[in-house]
């Protein structure tokens, strides 16, 4: 079969329309262009979406992840465990606040913290734990809470990859972010499901933990501009304590609001494209698609496909074949202690995480994606499979 045009499929594609153009036309002519009403309804449609009792926005997963910490009191000499193999933000909110992250290996299969190294990595200066639900699977939280909670710790879940993405509690379906744990982080970065550009939601059941993420967003303040603006006598405001500006504009808030309400069928799609990914790796052997274990429902913000020695090339070689071909990939999850910036202040071993991050390429995934362009990318996979030379 001959290809005339060679095709060009990215990694991702965020679906913004007019829908989207609108509502952040409407904000910006409102005359209320930062934090206010459409934050508050972007909050409010969040919370309920997820099934929280607060959702605080702010202005990315980096800087939830940093006030979840900081709220929960992690500082100077305390240690948070977490997984190396993250995006490098999960490693860094610890950083900022002075606490030393503490690596466990992952689950092979799942690319999710492996429950059973929790136990051995708790010492006195354990303060928190921070688990990601990687590429939008969720983690095992029975196993996890109970662990955690025989220890007193609360548990912040890296939920920025995860909107939507369901886990059976009880016999009950429930969305990730109700949380499950203490606080629950998510992203609207483009690479994510759901975008506003750039933006963050922190949910919890907590409300004077909620509390005190919304006065620390917005410098510590201690009555918001929003009570000023409508106040008809004089008010001053105070900062009884050290804050910071970490607020999501009315613009991204009421881009979010859009994307929220077509988010099941963005979603929809997503599971429609990994299934026929899914069906149509199960005829190439060395690929391995990715692990769905009983008692989930992932996004699939992503699809990671582990490369086996059972294919005829290796991972890297893989990803150049396919770039030729006109189609983008990423490599693994990267692992924050391999990084430039860690260097040195890692000596544990973390072999699945480092095997993970060789042996695993992320394929095309977008809601927009044609059908026409995934059985485009399985052919290019098997013919490779199949060492046909194209
Ligand atoms: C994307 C991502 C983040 C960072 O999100 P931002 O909104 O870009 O700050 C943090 N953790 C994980 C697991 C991510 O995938």
């Amino acid at each position: 079969m001959s290809r005339v045009q060679l095709r060009k499929i990215p990694i991702t594609r965020p679906n913004l329309g007019e829908a989207e153009v609108a509502a952040a036309r409407q904000a910006i002519l409102s005359g209320w262009i930062t934090q206010g009403p459409e934050v508050a309804a972007f909050e409010e449609e969040f919370a309920a979406y997820v099934g929280a009792s607060h959702a605080c926005a702010v202005s990315s997963c980096t800087t939830a992840l940093h006030l979840a910490l900081h709220a929960l009191g992690v500082g100077p000499g305390d240690e948070v465990i977490t997984v190396s193999h993250s995006f490098i933000a999960t490693t860094n909110a610890i950083r900022y606040c002075g606490a030393r992250p503490i690596f466990v290996d992952i689950e092979p299969r799942t690319l999710n913290l492996d429950p059973a190294l929790i136990e051995a990595a708790i010492t006195p200066r354990t303060r928190a734990l921070v688990l990601v639900h990687q590429i939008g699977l969720p983690c095992d939280m029975r196993v996890i809470l109970e662990i955690t909670g025989r220890h007193g710790l609360p548990v912040i879940e890296d939920a920025a990859c995860a909107i939507g993405s369901e886990l059976l509690v009880d016999n009950q379906w429930e969305r990730i972010g109700r949380p499950h744990g203490t606080v629950a982080c998510f992203s609207f970065h483009p690479r994510k499901v759901l975008t506003t550009g750039d933006g963050g939601m922190i949910t919890t059941l907590d409300s004077q933990l909620d509390d005190k993420f919304r006065r620390l967003r917005q410098h510590g303040m201690s009555i918001p501009d929003t009570a000023r603006h409508s106040s008809e006598t004089v008010l001053f405001e105070e900062y009884p304590i050290v804050g910071f500006n970490y607020r999501m504009t009315d613009i991204q808030a009421a881009i979010g609001r859009v994307q929220l309400e077509r988010l099941p069928g963005m979603l929809a799609r997503r599971l429609a494209l990994a299934n026929e990914y899914t069906r149509g790796l199960g005829e190439i052997p060395g690929l391995e698609p990715p692990e769905r274990p009983a008692g989930t429902r992932p996004n699939y913000q992503s699809y990671a496909v582990r490369v086996t020695a059972n294919f005829p090339i290796g991972r890297d070689q893989l990803m150049q074949s396919l770039l030729e071909q006109g189609i983008s990939t990423r490599r693994g999850i990267m692992n924050a202690h391999q990084e430039p910036a860690y260097a040195g202040q890692w000596h544990g071993a973390l072999p699945h995480s480092e095997a993970a991050r060789d042996g695993v390429i992320l394929l095309p995934l977008y809601d927009t994606m044609t059908m026409d362009d995934q059985d485009y990318i399985l052919e290019t996979l098997r013919d490779l499979a199949a060492a046909i030379r194209i």
